[in-house]
């Protein structure tokens, strides 16, 4: 056995190792000198059976040839050493994932012995999670459908290739009617069973190659390629009754629950992108709705491209239009400290008034007015409101406000600049006013959010991280960040009344647990009735919103907030 390293250091070594002589062939890695401990325990074979083996024979046979290219590099001496990723095959069968790297052996005295030393890290864990990562950014984790993300581009691709071979399509939209009944009447956990089990009714009413996911909430988007709008519509009554024949068990009843559908289609030559097709088929639903609910709306482009443009346009001046002249509406909704019922401070939301006189919820238009560039210019609409009203209140000292900030806000350093100017008139503590990144954006801009949360404490303003724990790898992101205020994802919230599942437990107290060790407040959303408030107590949540605990209402309607 060759001595390239002193015996203790590599049988010792908590890293797989072996010594391996370079070949010509089966990925250049050939016989197995000796190999360690880890080595084997890592393959699941004795050192024993490891010696004289070839290296390929414990690597998957499709990633055998993987790092061919790097060890010929390192056989011609251009490089010192080289790493690549492998499957390996471990003896009991199952599959790991290894990063191997390879060195020339040197003895002692410096001289190369012809001997590759090669190191195998275990990263199965690391390609795990990123498997889960990439599998949660483009699913809904309660449907397992695509989601919205994902949805917008597929759109986008079907656009393009129908360009490209002549076919139109069409997108449609559903919402469940009334669907907060069925949450109030029989619970989160029933509501969830009834989502669930109408994807799959979507799902089984639908052709291989149509497309169906949940936008998020109870709203379920559809695409169907190279279907013309008649057959949309159809097809979209079909969905509608399926839904409709949809039963779930809950509290010892039948449940059962209507929708309204937008359509909207699109044809080789009108230029629409996947938002353009998105706010059309919501228009369109939200005239079913307008009309009675339970029934499907054909958005109808008569008149071209032309009236296609200028609807969208509407929609954005609508917004720069609101902008400009207060048109907005600020809504606050109370967060409570569930001991005593005292609020403890307000959330902002922002609607948009339709001439129509309708409340239109962010939700509706923000991706508009990202699209548009005009998502900071809300953030700062909100923010200047929102110090107006704490310099202003005849509480004293005023309520805490929470503002919800878009991912646009976090490029650069205007928004900042925009509140260090704004604070330096006032005279209320900056820590009132509490920054809301829900962790979906926070997680896609991590070095950008980090930024913005020290720009923030810099002012002496908080940063909140919304819908805590609703993506994988939460844990890492806090880490990251400078956090004053977590929110914990409504989904763990919703089930404590009913569903009773240990996981919703455990998890909201592990969350509470690290708050108290980071110093960082934590907030329960969509507490819904009175036993998921007295658990939350008992689990050391102090702090609470939903439903049942306050509406959302019109800041001016709040006596708090008054001048
Ligand atoms: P509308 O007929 O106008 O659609 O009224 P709606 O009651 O269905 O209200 P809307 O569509 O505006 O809101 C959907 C509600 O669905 C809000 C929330 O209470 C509930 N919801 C959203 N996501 C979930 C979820 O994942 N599970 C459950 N159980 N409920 C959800
Ligand atoms: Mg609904």
């Amino acid at each position: 056995m060759p001595q390239l390293l002193s015996d203790s250091a590599f049988a010792d070594a908590g890293i797989p190792m072996a010594f391996v002589v370079p070949s010509a062939e089966r990925g250049g890695l050939g016989e197995i000198q000796s190999a360690n401990g880890a080595m084997a325990f890592f393959t699941g074979r004795s050192m024993e059976d490891l010696t004289g083996l070839a290296f390929a024979e414990l690597v998957h046979r499709d990633d055998v040839a993987l790092g061919e290219d790097q060890l010929a590099r390192l056989s011609s001496g251009q490089v010192e050493s080289c790493s690549f990723e492998k499957r390996f095959e471990h003896a009991d069968g199952h599959r790991t994932w290894g990063l191997v790297t390879v060195a020339e052996g040197h003895d002692t005295g410096g001289s190369r012995q012809g001997t590759w030393v090669v190191q195998v890290h275990d990263i199965s864990e690391r390609k795990h999670f990123v498997g889960q990562l990439e599998y949660f950014a483009d699913h809904d984790p309660l449907t397992s459908l695509f989601n919205q993300r994902r949805f917008r581009i597929d759109v986008d691709s079907q656009l393009a290739y129908g360009r490209r071979h002549g076919c139109g399509g069409a997108v449609l939209m559903l919402d469940l009617d009334n669907f907060k009944e069925v949450n109030d009447q029989y619970g989160h956990a029933a509501g969830d069973a009834l989502i669930i089990a109408v994807a799959t009714a979507l799902s089984g009413n639908s052709r291989e190659t149509d497309e169906v996911s949940r936008l998020g909430g109870d709203e379920f988007a559809v695409l169907l390629p190279e279907s013309d709008l008649a057959e949309a519509e159809s097809h979209a009554e079909k969905l509608l009754r399926a839904i409709a024949a949809v039963v779930v068990e809950g509290a010892g009843q039948g449940i059962t629950v209507a929708a309204s559908c937008g359509v909207a289609g699109f044809t080789t030559d009108d230029g629409q992108c996947a938002d353009d097709l998105l706010i059309n088929a919501d228009l369109a639903l939200y005239q079913a709705k307008e009309s009675g609910r339970g029934c499907v709306k054909v958005y109808h482009t008569d008149s071209g491209l032309h009236e296609k443009v200028t609807a969208r346009l509407m929609w954005s001046e609508q917004i720069r239009e609101a902008l400009d002249h207060d048109g907005f509406v600020l809504h606050a909704k109370p967060v409570i400290e569930l001991q005593t019922d005292a609020i403890a401070f307000y959330e902002l939301a922002i609607r948009l008034r339709s001439p129509g006189g309708i409340l239109i919820p962010a939700a509706v238009f923000l991706y508009i007015a990202e699209r548009f560039g005009m998502a900071t210019d809300i953030d700062e609409w909100v923010t200047a409101q929102a110090i107006n009203l704490l310099e202003h209140t005849k509480t004293k000292p005023p309520l805490a406000l929470g503002i919800n900030i878009s991912s646009a806000s976090l490029q650069g350093d205007r928004f900042l600049r925009f509140l260090q100017s704004h604070l330096a008139a006032t005279s209320f503590p900056p820590e009132l006013l509490i920054f809301e990144l829900t962790e979906a954006v926070a997680m896609a801009n991590l070095q950008r959010a980090r930024q913005f949360g020290q720009g923030l404490a810099k002012l002496g303003c908080r940063l909140a991280l919304d819908d805590f724990g609703a993506a994988f790898g939460s844990f890492y992101y806090l880490k990251h960040l400078p956090v004053d205020l977590l929110k914990i994802a409504g989904e763990y919230v919703r089930g404590l009344g009913t569903a009773n599942d240990p996981a919703d437990h455990l998890i909201i107290e592990a969350v509470v647990k690290l708050a108290k060790g980071l110093g960082t407040l934590v907030v329960a959303e969509f507490v819904g009735d009175r036993e998921t408030r007295q658990e939350l107590l008992a689990m050391g949540v102090t702090l609470g919103q939903g439903a049942f605990l306050g509406p959302s209402r019109d800041v001016h309607d709040i006596p708090a907030l008054q001048p």
